[in-house]
């Protein structure tokens, strides 16, 4: 495909944009460019796209709604008569000009997950556009918690999710990954609380509850967040810091101290850190993923304080997100893999360095072992074409596509080409990937390209194309995947194997062993993910009371877990299992317990029970998924 394929960088506004000329069959080489298209926004760019936006908003806990002017800079084409925005339930009060005279605007059609295009009327000397608006109360990016859904209970919260395209939510914006603007914000909260953006951010509270904010590097619009709250911040290193509600701000100094080692890591790989300080808040507990790469500042849930650093990984790729998807951009959500999979190989790469190959190799197992399940489940789907790395997500919402086939297929490639070429060679063409592509997207097709050019032929190894149609644009998992080795995981296999054939698990894991804490979290997720498929009670009962897995104090430990506890109608563990579910929003550990629970009539009650509970306490990202998969709201609607 690539071999087609020639790429101009158009010299407008953010430069973003890769136009492919197909060579034509005719002798004149008439060429009609043709843009990488994103399907999920209304923007478009090449007539008039947006290089700065100043955003004025004020935060209402009352109506749950923040009420804001955005003002953008823009750069258009000579013949632009109107600049298109993506919204999505925005209420628009004024369009106006940098000069402050109305232009005429449409708020188009709304459409499912799309939302609506507010397109904006250009005069030839237009050079600004600034729109007053309102967003509403069950805006998608937007999680306003109550006291009693926060840690500390002292008051409410307010965060953002923006990824993939919940951005237009909270802003009028061109909400394409491949568009970038910086920003100046002013944004005025509730008297003692503090605001953080994904920006510069100021570490105590402003009596007047007025904060200012610069993002001077240009980064897309889904990257753009907000957290308001009783927040406090702790310095951990020069350049690293975290904030959180005052009540765990110091249990996560203490659970994230390496954070600092991590950047001086990853610089030591792929070169210097580029956004100037990186800082993480730990988030109430209804944040629906592990963590959001939010420029300067990851947003982070707290399900990975487990008290001993063992779930710190997460830190690792959100750092590693600051080059692979905050410098070098999947162009298109169909590209999702170019953010996620270099982020899982950066992310073991960390790992490795920080504490040892035979414990990154124990994260690429799991990892591996995960991949299988998805790609069976995927596979067995209505969309099995979702299990290609290269994604066709048109017509869909891009969260479709968020499945562990981007990460951990995406992973595996990339140590494929590492093995295939040797590290060193692999590592010279990612420092300098990052760097050349830095502050640009990229399309799967382009990656490709630089591929051949910039590794294979660079090196004199012969370009593979059979490699490119079995990983990027092949279902299910090719057969050379790279096999982790780990003899630590080969142990524990050994404990499973000689306790399934009726040796007592005491005898196989001392006490000693349980209070020092000899295996990692990974070992025991490990050991839980061998267990047999089918257990008796007795057996059940016997590892639990020995090894307390019900109420361990990990959430991945208690997640795998429930999930044995579900399949065998385990119910000393219901009752924790419930509490679990009712205060952890992270739906990677949502989906495996509503979606076993399911699979039973009796199961399916009791997911319902529960889910009535907890749904209140879950963002739209989680809440999305399983009101499908619990066929939420329809009973009452056909009644
Ligand atoms: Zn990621």
């Amino acid at each position: 495909m690539q071999k087609y394929y020639k790429r101009y960088l158009l010299a407008l506004g953010a430069s973003f944009m890769l136009y492919a000329c197909s060579t034509s069959q005719n002798e004149t080489e008439i060429q009609e460019p043709m843009k990488v298209v994103d399907h999920h926004s209304y923007a478009k760019p090449e007539e008039a796209v947006i290089t700065h936006m100043d955003w004025d908003a004020s935060v209402d806990f009352d109506t749950k709604t923040i009420g804001a002017t955005a003002s953008f800079g823009i750069s258009k084409s000579e013949n632009a008569s109107e600049i298109i925005f993506d919204t999505n339930g925005l209420s628009i009060q004024e369009v106006k000009d940098g000069n402050g005279q109305p232009l005429t605007f449409e708020l188009g059609e709304a459409k499912p997950f799309m939302g609506s295009p507010l397109m904006v009327k250009l005069e030839p000397e237009t050079q600004k556009v600034s729109i007053k608006y309102t967003t509403s109360p069950d805006a998608e990016a937007l999680q306003w918690l109550n006291s009693k859904q926060t840690a500390d209970e002292k008051g409410p919260f307010l965060f953002t999710q923006s990824e993939a395209i919940l951005a237009r939510s909270w802003v009028p914006v061109q909400d394409s990954p491949g568009i970038r603007f910086t920003y100046n914000a002013h944004v005025t909260v509730p008297k003692g609380m503090l605001a953080l953006m994904s920006a510069t951010n100021p570490t105590e509270v402003a009596e007047d509850g007025s904060y200012s904010f610069t993002m001077n590097k240009p980064i897309p619009a889904y990257l753009l967040a907000l957290a308001v709250g009783d927040i406090a911040y702790q310095q951990i290193g020069s350049r690293t810091g975290v904030y959180a509600e005052p009540s765990i701000v110091k249990a996560a100094a203490y659970e994230f101290e390496d954070m600092q080692h991590m950047v001086e890591a990853a610089e030591e790989l792929y070169g210097p850190y580029q956004w100037g300080v990186y800082d993480l808040i730990v988030l109430p507990p209804s944040f629906p993923f592990g963590g959001m790469e939010n420029p300067r500042l990851t947003f982070a849930t707290p399900t990975i304080l487990a008290g001993d650093r063992s779930l710190v990984s997460l830190v690792a790729h959100e750092l590693a997100h600051s080059w692979s998807g905050n410098l070098v951009t999947n162009a298109t959500w169909d590209d999702f893999w170019l953010n996620e999979g270099f982020t899982v190989y950066f992310e073991q790469r960390i790992m490795e360095a920080l504490y040892g190959r035979d414990y990154s190799e124990m994260l690429a197992t799991l990892n591996l072992q995960g991949l299988k399940k998805e790609i069976k489940s995927i596979s067995e789907s209505e969309h099995p074409e979702d299990t290609e790395l290269k994604l066709h997500l048109e017509g869909r919402n891009p969260d479709d596509g968020m499945t562990n086939i981007a990460y951990d297929k995406g992973y595996y490639f990339l140590r494929l080409l590492e093995e295939k070429v040797g590290r060193e060679k692999f590592d010279t063409f990612l420092k300098d990937y990052f760097t050349s592509n830095a502050f640009h997207s990229m399309t799967t097709e382009e990656f490709i390209e630089q591929l051949n050019t910039r590794l294979f032929e660079k090196n004199g190894i012969a370009i593979d194309e059979q490699l490119y149609k079995d990983w990027i644009y092949s279902e299910g998992l090719p057969a050379n995947c790279p096999q982790p080795v780990s003899d630590r995981f080969a142990k524990v296999d050994e404990v499973l194997k000689k306790w399934e054939s009726g040796t007592p698990i005491q005898e196989l894991i001392s006490p000693e062993d349980i209070i020092t804490k000899k295996w990692s979290s990974h070992e025991w997720l490990h050991f839980l993910h061998g267990l047999p498929e089918s257990m008796t009670l007795e057996q059940m009962t016997a590892l639990d009371e020995y090894l307390n897995f019900t109420y361990s104090g990990n959430s991945e430990v208690l997640d795998a877990w429930f999930v044995h506890a579900i399949k065998h109608q385990y119910t000393p563990a219901y009752k924790n299992m419930e509490n679990f579910l009712v205060h952890t929003g992270r739906r990677k550990f949502l989906t495996p317990l509503y979606g076993e629970m399911v699979k039973t009539e009796a199961g399916k009650q009791m997911a319902k029970d529960i889910y009535a509970k907890a749904r209140p306490n879950y963002h739209y990202v989680a809440t999305s998924t399983l009101d499908a998969m619990l066929d939420w709201g329809k009973e009452e609607t056909s009644m």
